[in-house]
């Protein structure tokens, strides 16, 4: 069990308000429905169901018992159940507003009246080098904003909304429907105000009484050095505007990076292959290697360097997302045979295996041995 304050990523004295905001940035990370991991969103919720509640937090905090079965105290002490979480739609309803995850229409009861406005998700492709670096961008977004001649309300007179006459505001519409079993009562979204429970008497020209309009503006995002492919920002309020006035939906950045044309990364460390002649691996010497930084650096190449053998440049790797210590360069070293020997070369080879006594004798058995290691690169 990874430890609770570490999945939210929290110090231990965390405020209350500090914990939900954790958590509500995590949930949305690894919310299902965005397309998140489920196994990842239950472990960030459990760790919100306990550190939101004093009582418990106080018992991990002084036992470690965090309440699943197994640790500390081994039965269930808050009643989470062996599921454990039982509550968790509540929980999804508190942070995504009622009807999330739902889909379109589908039915947990009326639509909140001030639905807010949308999420949008924004991709943003990064070089390793600017992954390194962090960057600044300026991302063309089209998405709905509030409407600036009504000031967001729908209403010419900027009298806001007021409550719709053929719903009486529920949102919502009985039908009665005849069937084979007698008569049905249905509800039905209302079509005069899209469920909403608010519709405006004198609507904004400019807007129609949405009180929001399609929009096309650039925003300057700041993308942080140390990102991973698949990471999402936050923008808070820069999602789609909510209908008349309702709040706005939030923005995502979701990182892509793009393969490197030296170097693969590997955590923090990037890894490139190097490859040097087999003279140079016997005798030793320096290689200039290019860097992410997009400087040289001189890397000591040890004389009877083997193939697979790793050179390390410390501190020329990626960074960590919120600092720390930058990871490493490896270069895994390749040996390149000579070929197409002339005359001369062939000769001075055929001497230096006489003289190390290298000539290859049909009988020798020493020369194999058990295969080690072959498939690991
Ligand atoms: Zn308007
Ligand atoms: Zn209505």
């Amino acid at each position: 069990m990874p430890e609770l304050y570490d999945l939210l990523d929290l110090a231990e004295d965390a405020s209350p308000d500090e914990v939900k905001r954790a958590y509500r940035r995590k949930a949305r990370e690894h919310h299902p429905d965005a397309g998140g991991d489920e196994e990842a969103f239950k472990a960030v919720t459990h760790a919100y169901q306990v550190l939101s509640d004093p009582e418990k937090r106080a018992r991990y905090d002084r036992f470690g018992d965090d309440g699943t079965p197994g640790s500390r105290g081994g039965q269930d002490p808050f009643g989470f159940g062996g599921a454990g979480f039982g509550g968790i739609n509540d929980v999804i309803d508190a942070f995504f507003g009622a009807g999330a995850g739902a889909g379109p229409g589908g039915g947990r009861g009326p639509r909140q009246r001030t639905q807010p406005g949308r999420d949008v998700l924004v991709v943003v492709d990064l070089t390793l080098e600017e992954v390194v670096t962090g960057v600044g961008r300026d991302l063309e977004v089209d998405v709905a904003r509030g409407c600036d001649t009504c000031g967001g309300s729908g209403a010419a007179d900027g009298a806001g909304p007021s409550r719709c006459r053929t719903c009486g505001g529920a949102g919502q519409v009985q039908r009665v429907v005849r069937t084979a079993f007698g008569q049905l009562a249905t509800a039905a979204p209302c079509g005069d105000c899209q469920g909403a429970g608010t519709t405006v008497t004198d609507p904004c020209t400019d807007c129609r009484g949405e009180g929001r309009r399609a929009t096309t503006r650039t925003l300057e995002v700041q993308i942080p050095a140390g990102l991973e492919d698949g990471d999402r920002i936050p923008v808070r309020g820069e999602g789609e505007a909510g209908r008349q006035g309702a709040p706005p939906g939030d923005l995502y950045v979701q990182i892509r990076v793009a393969e490197h044309e030296l170097f693969v990364r590997d955590g923090r460390n990037v890894v490139a292959e190097v490859t040097v002649p087999v003279t140079q691996a016997a005798l030793g010497g320096t290689l200039q290697a290019p860097t992410l930084d997009g400087e040289q650096v001189e890397v000591p190449l040890p004389a009877g360097t083997q193939p697979g053998d790793v050179l390390t440049v410390r501190r020329a790797g990626l960074p960590v997302r919120g600092g720390g210590r930058r990871g490493d360069l490896q270069l895994l070293v390749r040996v390149a045979v000579p070929t197409g020997l002339d005359e001369a070369q062939r000769r001075l080879l055929a001497e230096l295996a006489e003289l190390r006594g290298e000539e290859l004798r049909p009988d020798d058995r020493g020369l194999f041995s058990r295969l080690r290691g072959a498939f690991q690169r």
